[in-house]
């Protein structure tokens, strides 16, 4: 079992944020009710926001409260026990010294002590952070191997920013203490596609160009904006959603499997053999749409420009799918679909690889199809065809399906990501080459979008996105499953 056995200090900049209430927080609860945690540790919150140390202790205490169902109190106790908070500004050097002797206090007594840094704040912020965080004694080289800074996606908002953004790093970093952190590649279900391949050889021998169809992944939620208009508006679904979570999934199903400490190398390779096919016109391959108002489970939503700190004439797009393909010699001619939108009838995610058609043998047969469900009802189904009793040879489908659901230890995704940051294991982080091979890719796409003779098309809030992307997937031969 994982567990953290070197006393580590965790420092968790914008503290008082979003990120920090609804993952962070939660998390680190979790690792201390599963007794994950060692006996020395601290966990710093730094942030402008003025508060004293039971203040935020209070703050913390009700993050974690809000998220879970229930509370185990002596675990909430301990948690808080090593929770303490430093006011400061982000752009003030005497500021980042005070944090830097209270980290040298609160250390003294422990050995090997690994130090983490946790940006969860505004990318604008990041470069005041970064100047200050080794002058301020924060970022301290005492040994290889102590310190991380944890970023989370997105890594810049195009191939640009990125670049800058990987610089400014690294001029601070060295790139084994930065960890990139995309939180699907926390995800137990997201991590088995990886597991279900390796443990099932039955499996990669039918992933097989001659034997596939195509492939569909989609990314539906019926969540809206959940309070991060500024952020999203800015951004829209392609970069938040297909640039990082959907093309790792992608990476995933379709990489060279090697062994577990490899498995960032296999991804950045299948990364790099996903492409756009050729086509007349980027139209062919991409479409765009946006919600309109509408109703889910009985309640009604507004439309998405009529949202709070949406501006009335955005043009920012909830919804995508899109085609894509691998050069992988396995996946050679496989086209793979993906789509993703906010505000639709159900949250579910999902690949479901679709199988050639069967021979012509009687009526009702279709093809074969394996669903993984990763988010939703979550489960693996596996579509078969079976023969109905009768003298003609009449199919009806047989469905093997088990619920996929997470039996055993399971850690929520920043739980084990936190916990494997500081234990320094970084394969389940992203690297600067597959970041930089995902804004390859989006950044032309992104131009499309963003241009005013691209079609944004409505959908209702509760539908399953918008029309034109059912006419869309037609021409392509296929139905959405
Ligand atoms: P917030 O907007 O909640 O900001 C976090 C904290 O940073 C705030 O509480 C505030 O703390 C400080 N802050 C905010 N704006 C500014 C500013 N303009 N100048 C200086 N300080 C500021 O961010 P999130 O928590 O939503 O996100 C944190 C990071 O995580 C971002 O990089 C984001 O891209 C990333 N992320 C967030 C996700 C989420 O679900 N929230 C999901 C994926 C990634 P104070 O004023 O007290 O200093």
């Amino acid at each position: 079992m994982l567990c953290a056995s070197r006393p580590f200090s965790l420092v968790i900049f914008g503290a008082s944020g979003h990120l920090a209430r609804i993952k962070l927080y939660p998390a680190l609860y979790v690792l201390a009710l599963k007794k994950r945690l060692p006996k020395d540790y601290a966990i710093v919150g730094y942030a402008r926001s003025a508060m004293d140390e039971n203040e935020f202790r209070k703050l913390v205490e009700d993050a974690i409260r809000e998220d879970m169902p229930e509370v185990t109190e002596w675990a909430l106790k301990s948690l808080l026990e090593h929770v303490h908070y430093q006011q400061g500004q982000y752009d003030d050097l005497a500021d980042f010294r005070a944090l830097g002797e209270r980290l040298g206090n609160i250390e003294e007594r422990w050995k090997k002590t690994v130090r983490l840094a946790y940006f969860s704040i505004p990318p604008s912020v990041f470069p005041d952070v970064l100047e200050n965080l080794s002058k301020g004694g924060v970022h301290k080289h005492k040994e290889d191997n102590d310190f991380r800074c944890i970023i989370e996606k997105p890594v810049g908002s195009d191939l640009e920013s990125f670049e800058k953004m990987r610089s400014a790093l690294l001029k601070c970093f060295k790139e084994s203490e930065i960890y990139l952190l995309d939180h699907y590649l926390g995800k137990e279900a997201v991590r088995n596609i990886y597991y279900l391949r390796y443990a099932n050889p039955i499996l990669e021998r039918i992933l097989k160009h001659s034997l596939m169809h195509h492939v569909e992944v989609t990314a539906m939620e019926s969540a809206g904006l959940e309070g991060r208009a500024g952020y999203f508006d800015a951004v829209g679904t392609l970069r938040d959603m297909v640039q990082s979570h959907l093309l790792q999934i992608c990476a995933l199903l379709t990489m060279r499997l090697e062994k577990e400490e490899e498995v960032a190398a296999s991804r950045l390779h299948a990364l790099q053999q996903l492409y756009q096919p050729h086509a007349a016109t980027l139209d062919d391959l991409l479409i765009q749409g946006q919600y309109a108002a509408g109703t889910i489970g009985g309640e009604r939503y507004l439309g998405y420009r009529q949202e709070d700190s949406v501006a009335k004439n955005s043009r920012t797009s909830t919804y995508v799918a899109l085609k894509v393909m691998s050069r992988s010699s396995r996946w050679e001619g496989v086209p793979f679909f993906l789509r993703t939108g906010k505000r639709m009838s159900r949250k579910e995610t999902r690949i479901s690889i679709a199988f050639q058609e069967p021979h012509a043998i009687g009526k009702g047969a279709t093809p074969n199809r394996l669903d993984i469900i990763l988010q939703g009802e979550a489960g693996m189904r596996l579509h078969l065809q079976t023969k109905l009793g009768g003298t003609d040879p009449e199919f009806r489908p047989l469905i093997m399906n088990d619920p996929l659901v997470c039996m055993g230890d399971c850690l929520p995704e920043h739980g084990l990501l936190l916990l494997e940051a500081i234990m320094g294991k970084q394969q389940w982080f992203l690297s600067f080459e597959e970041v930089r091979a995902a804004w390859q890719m989006i950044d032309p796409m992104q131009k499309h979008l963003d241009q005013k003779s691209t079609k944004l098309c409505l959908y209702p809030a509760g539908s399953s996105g918008p029309d034109e992307a059912e006419d869309w997937i037609e021409k392509q031969g296929m139905t959405w499953f």
